[in-house]
């Protein structure tokens, strides 16, 4: 066992990686981990950190890799944002952090996840650190892609790019971490299209699998314009509510944490002056909610991609695996009512929905206009 056992379908990247936590002369101080969501850059990430941490390269069991894996090593630091952006002074603490010596651990490790997350001006002082770390410090920046960090902060970091790991070596880690069935696990890989974290989720919760499943059956069965406002209405509906099952225990746990850490037991009996700091936390978690009620609504229309890409591969009489193996009968009816090119303009339908959506149009409006032009067309 090691702790790259969980850095699934990765061997270039993983092999780079093991050799700089093995051979000092193969260290850098600043890493860009680049690749696409659900390749799993923070899970290589983490795994990188624990590998130079730990005495054994990694071993997986020791007290280094154990709570660097857990995320409670003392000289380790991951942060992640779900703001829009990383405040310049969030990098800045980051960057007084960097100075510090380890505490005792081998080298003083801050992963940043969401470096893509950063205004130029940030990136500047995230830069300045970089230049010049101190002997014992490592930054590990995770991003989508080496063109979504700043032109100076990419040329000052060493590159280590993921690919999307195969379905097969999704759905073995799910068998062998998670003990999976292995038509769960083969479903679930398939379906998230390699994303680990969402295959994970698909495989261990069944109401997740039936969230999906209602997803593309509503779509499917979509026949005129008063299905298709019904759909919207409920695909938002269920969006909303598994966001707010996500935030709902995190809120009220910081909700009692920041309230005891001012002395008070609830809200009305805090002075006026500490309201603000309660205020406050309510705007954050209510943006949090809006996001994550977004981050759903387009984890489903990314479902609902897959199941016309299904349908136009089945148009096209192409050799290439189906998404959604669950709903052949769905596929195979919509393939027969329609030509590739109305598959090919529900697809454009989709994704102008998941633009929109990004672009914080009302939810409701950019989904009804999708599933209008979802709809059978004479
Ligand atoms: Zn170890």
């Amino acid at each position: 066992m090691s702790v790259w056992d969980d850095v699934v379908g990765q061997e270039r990247a993983v092999s780079v990686l093991r050799r700089a936590s093995e051979d000092p002369g193969a260290m850098t101080h600043a890493w860009l981990i680049t690749g696409p969501p659900g390749s799993g850059r923070s899970n290589a990430a983490r795994a990188f950190a624990a590998a130079l941490q730990c005495h054994a390269g990694g071993c997986g069991h020791c007290q280094d890799c154990t709570t660097t894996l857990a995320g409670t090593h003392a000289d380790v630091t991951v942060v992640a944002t779900e703001k829009v952006t990383f405040t310049i002074d969030e990098v800045r603490r980051l960057v007084g952090l960097a100075q510090r010596s380890p505490a005792g651990g081998r080298w003083r490790v801050i992963v940043l996840e969401d470096a893509d997350r950063m205004t130029e001006r940030t990136s500047n002082v995230l830069l300045k650190a970089i230049e010049e770390p101190p002997p014992r410090t490592v930054w590990l920046l995770c991003a989508p892609s080496p063109e979504d960090v700043v032109v100076t902060i990419r040329s000052r970091s060493r590159r280590v790019s993921l690919r999307v790991p195969p379905v097969e070596a999704v759905a073995a880690l799910l068998v062998e971490r998670d003990g999976a069935a292995p038509e769960v696990a083969d479903a679930a890989a398939r379906a998230a299209q390699s994303h680990i974290g969402l295959a994970r989720r698909l495989a261990r919760d069944p109401e997740a699998r039936e969230r999906r499943d209602r997803t593309l059956t509503l779509a499917a069965t979509i026949r005129g314009v008063g299905d298709a406002v019904m759909t919207a209405a409920e695909l938002v509906d269920v969006a909303t509510a598994e966001a707010k099952a996500a935030t709902a225990d995190r809120d009220a746990a910081e909700r009692t944490a920041l309230l005891r850490s001012l002395g008070a037991e609830d809200a009305q009996t805090l002075p006026p002056a500490l309201r603000a700091q309660v205020r406050q936390l309510e705007e954050d978690q209510k943006r949090r909610a809006t996001r994550a009620q977004r981050d759903v609504l387009d984890r489903a229309l990314v479902d609902l991609l897959s199941l016309y890409r299904d349908v136009l591969v089945r148009q096209l009489g192409a050799q290439v695996d189906p998404v959604n193996v669950a709903h052949t009968e769905a596929v195979e009816r919509l393939a027969r009512e329609g030509s590739p090119e109305q598959t090919v303009r529900r697809m454009d339908a989709i994704g102008e929905a998941r633009t929109r959506i990004e672009g914080n149009v009302a939810p409701l409006l950019a989904m009804e206009a999708m599933a209008v032009a979802l709809r059978p067309q004479g």
